[in-house]
C-alpha cells in the first residue's frame, strides 16, 4: 500500500514539473527586436540582461543557461527540407541539411557542422557524465552535444536543441519558387 502511495505522489508531482516545462516551451518564440542579426559578422557580445531580454524564455534557458529541450519536441527533428541551419541566437550558419540524419535520440541531429569554425567544443561533466558540449562559433550560445556514435563518414552525432536553430530552405529552390509566382498569370 505505501508503494502504491509512493507512485502516486511521484507521478503527481512528475506531472507538475511536466506542466510547468510544456508551459514554458508553448510560449511565443518571435521576438523580432533581436538586435543581434544574421548582417552582423562581428562577434556580439551582450550581457546576460541583454540577452534574457531580446530573446524568447525558451531560447534563452536552452542557449545562455545550458538547459535541454524536451526530446521529441523539435519541429526541426524529422524535418527532410534542404537548406541551411543557423544558430537562432545570433544567425550563424552551423550545419546544412544534407549532414542531418534520424538518429532516434529525440533531437535534430548532425554528423558533422558547415564549418570547422562554426562550432566550439568544450569538455562537460555535469550531470555525472563526460561529455563534450558544443557551442556557437560565433555567440558561444549552447546548442547541445557531440557523441561518437554518428554515421559515416565522420562517425559523429551532433545533438543540438531544435529551440536554438533556425532554418531557411535553399536559396536555389526559393528562387524558383519565386520565380513561379512572380510568372503572370493566364486568364484566357
Ligand atoms: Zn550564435
Amino acid at each position: 500500500m505505501k508503494n502504491w502511495i509512493f507512485i502516486f505522489i511521484a507521478t503527481v508531482s512528475w506531472y507538475g514539473c511536466y506542466s510547468q516545462t510544456e508551459k514554458t516551451t508553448k510560449m511565443d518564440s518571435t521576438k523580432n527586436d533581436n538586435p543581434v542579426s544574421k548582417a552582423d559578422s562581428s562577434k556580439p557580445i551582450l550581457s546576460d540582461e541583454e540577452y534574457k531580454k531580446v530573446l524568447s524564455p525558451e531560447v534563452y534557458y536552452v542557449a545562455r543557461q545550458k538547459g535541454t529541450e524536451r526530446p521529441w519536441t523539435s519541429k526541426f527533428e524529422n524535418l527532410k527540407d534542404i537548406g541551411t541551419y543557423y544558430c537562432a541566437v545570433c544567425g550563424n550558419a552551423l550545419f546544412k541539411s544534407d549532414t542531418k540524419f534520424d538518429s532516434g535520440c529525440g533531437w535534430p541531429s548532425f554528423y558533422e557542422p558547415i564549418s570547422k569554425g562554426s562550432i566550439i567544443y568544450l569538455p562537460d561533466n555535469s550531470h555525472g557524465m563526460t561529455r563534450t558540449e558544443v557551442e556557437c562559433g560565433k555567440c558561444k550560445s549552447h546548442l547541445g552535444h557531440v557523441f561518437e556514435d554518428g554515421p559515416p563518414p565522420t562517425g559523429l552525432r551532433y545533438c543540438i536543441n531544435g529551440v536554438v536553430l533556425d532554418f531557411e530552405k535553399a536559396k536555389a529552390a526559393e528562387k524558383s519558387f519565386d520565380a513561379e509566382q512572380a510568372k503572370p498569370k493566364d486568364h484566357s
